[in-house]
């Protein structure tokens, strides 16, 4: 199949817009001036069929600043609901993001969107704008993400302008394309149940299955199995989280993808030192979406969205029916622990490089009790797993032990973790290789995303680029950008990152 330049050829489909008009509003982006292409994705370009030289096309660019709109082009802006801080909010809705339609390749569906593109229905007190240190940060965690196989949503390009934008200083404006075969979130359905209107939540939900679940619409009850599969993707996915160390800093039900995806990066941050109660947005201050509160908050999480659709599952709006359905939506909701245990486990044991080892007490206890001699010794976690499998290789190297302020303890875990190692009976350099598949050297530091702004902001962009680049391949050794791989400077250990974007 050729690729395609020009926005016209490429594949453009009815996705979310065939739903109609209650679900969105229809308007332009507002156009940026002096825009310039900061960075691009040719791996996302590929996934729409569009050919790489799309990044040195100024029709391009000025399409992915909002400058440019025709036919095909249908932006629209949706309007979803939402629990904030676990409150309920109301209605919030696509403040600043504007979809430009959906693209088919290759039997995929892609809804492409531009974050920052100007204000919209929905944009209440804010002014539809995105700045570029927010914008950089999204750009590079959507794309290092998918490097780690973590589903997310994905960046194709972004873009910067010199137009002014106020927060709590002067910044300027960027967009982040952004990619996914949806962006539906759980706010979506909570906005049709709390009016409520059930032929449109109805509307919505068989659209979703539809679409993204179709071996629900096998089942005798097609809502509950569509439920029960997005939390089965939901617990893998935060699974996923824990296990590389990310946290996402705002897990408002807005902020939840109906397919799973991790999505809206604001003030994330993956850990460097290790503490199991790491607050990663400095506005949350009592911690609620703390890095170990997580997997708490999307069992919280799904139960508004099991709430949003009793009504759907009841059938009808009878007492007996609505109790069978809130019965039914519990014993699945019961099962989310379990299920992320499972992932979890499974994640780590990996982690660790004991696969297919039928301990599961004794390891599942190693993991419990390396989490806490992480957390006590305050050790870098990326960096840990990366050297323990040189540790694994050659037992006599001092590079663990020399990150743990407690070595006594190290020194009993190690023993545990060995005998375990032994009982695989394979070679340890096997073992090893096989943990650098899964424990990546390099990972999206604070540090290495505020140099990358810093520059950007001065009009470089190449440490952007470069930092795209490198994480593009995170389990590579890549000697050449050692430095990269090191541990935070001192100078890191203030920066603070704030909802503000
Ligand atoms: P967030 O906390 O970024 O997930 O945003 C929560 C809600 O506020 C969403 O509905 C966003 O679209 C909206 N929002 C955030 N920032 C802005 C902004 N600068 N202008 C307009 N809407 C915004
Ligand atoms: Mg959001």
């Amino acid at each position: 199949m050729p690729v395609k330049h020009s926005f016209q050829d490429l594949q453009w489909t009815q996705g979310f817009i065939s739903l109609g008009p209650h679900f969105f509003t229809e308007l332009n982006p507002t156009p940026l001036s002096s825009v310039r292409m900061v960075a691009n994705s040719p791996s996302v370009a590929e996934l729409l069929g569009l050919s790489a030289s799309f990044a040195t096309d100024t029709e391009w660019l000025n399409i992915l600043s909002g400058n440019h709109i025709e036919e095909p082009l249908k932006p629209i802006a949706t309007v979803y609901s939402g629990h904030q801080f676990g409150v309920w909010a109301g209605q919030l809705g696509d403040g600043r993001a504007i979809m430009l339609g959906e693209v088919e390749h290759r039997g995929s569906f892609w809804e492409i969107q531009l974050k920052g593109a100007g204000k919209t229905p929905y944009s209440r007190m804010g002014d539809g704008k995105a700045v570029l240190r927010s914008s950089i940060r999204e750009y590079l965690c959507s794309e290092a993400m998918a490097s780690l196989n973590i589903p997310t949503t994905r960046a194709l390009a972004l873009v910067a302008s010199p137009v002014q934008v106020v927060r709590e200083t002067l910044e300027t404006a960027a967009v982040v394309t952004r990619v996914a075969p949806s962006f539906i979130r759980f706010g979506h359905f909570e906005h049709f149940a709390n009016q409520p209107d059930i032929s449109l939540l109805k509307q919505l939900a068989d659209f979703v299955i539809t679409q993204y679940y179709p071996d629900s619409k096998l089942s005798l009850t097609p809502y509950l199995h569509f439920f029960g599969e997005v939390l089965k993707r939901s617990a893998q996915l935060v699974a996923q989280w824990q296990a590389i160390g990310f946290c996402h800093g705002v897990l408002n039900t807005d902020n939840m993808s109906i397919l799973a995806l991790s999505m809206d990066y604001g003030p994330y941050g993956f850990m460097d030192a290790f503490d199991m109660n790491h607050i990663c947005n400095h506005t949350d201050t009592q911690g609620r979406y703390s890095f170990s509160n997580q997997p708490q908050v999307f069992h919280w999480n799904l139960v508004r969205l099991a709430e949003s659709l009793v009504l759907l599952i009841a059938g009808d709006a009878s007492e007996e029916s609505t109790e069978r359905a809130v019965e039914e939506l519990k014993s699945s909701l019961a099962v989310f622990p379990e299920i992320y245990q499972e992932n979890y486990q499974e994640l780590m044991r990996t982690k660790l490089g004991l696969v297919n080892l039928s301990f599961d007490q004794q390891t599942s206890d190693l993991i419990k009790d390396l989490i806490t001699l992480l957390h006590d010794n305050r050790v870098d976690y990326t960096y840990f797993f990366r050297q323990l499998a040189t540790w694994v290789e050659n037992p006599t190297t001092k590079i663990i032990e020399d990150l743990m302020m407690n070595r006594l303890t190290w020194g009993n875990w190690s023993n545990r973790y060995r005998k375990l190692l032994d009982i695989l009976n394979k070679p340890n350099s096997e073992i090893a290789q096989q943990m650098r598949l899964v424990n990546p050297k390099y990972i999206l530091r604070q540090h290495l995303a505020q140099v990358a702004i810093d520059r950007s902001q001065q009009g470089d962009d190449s440490e952007v680029q470069k930092l795209q680049s490198i994480l593009s391949k995170p389990f590579d050794e890549q000697p050449e950008f050692e430095a990269y791989a090191s541990l935070p400077p001192d100078w890191a250990q203030g920066l603070e990152v704030s909802c503000s974007s």
